[in-house]
């Protein structure tokens, strides 16, 4: 069973608790009027999708409702770190080099 940690409650839950929102770190255009349909296209649609690292958009959604970031190996399907909504992106690749 998948164990995701909510940063807010605080607690180590079953998966069932939470649910997937997607990519995150994915700033809203400040003009979308200004974009291209492909630029346009790209903010909506386009992933990075990667072999590894990937920051991911969680909620909470059985619990405190809130949502929160966090790093997840998608090569192992483990999570690295949960942090709240709004704080920096968490440098892993110095952490894993101090290790
Ligand atoms: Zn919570």
């Amino acid at each position: 069973m998948l164990l995701i940690h909510c940063p807010y409650c605080d607690e180590t839950l079953p998966e069932l608790e939470f649910a997937y929102a997607g990519e995150a770190h994915i700033e809203r255009p400040k003009d979308p009027s200004a974009l291209s349909d492909e630029e346009w296209r790209d903010f909506l649609f386009i992933r990075t999708n990667p072999k590894g690292t990937h920051y991911e958009r969680w909620r909470h959604v059985h619990g405190c409702a809130r949502y929160f970031n966090a790093a997840r190996d998608t090569v192992s399907d483990k999570f690295l770190t949960t942090y709240r909504a709004g704080e920096a992106r968490p440098d892993l690749d110095r952490k894993e080099a101090a290790e």
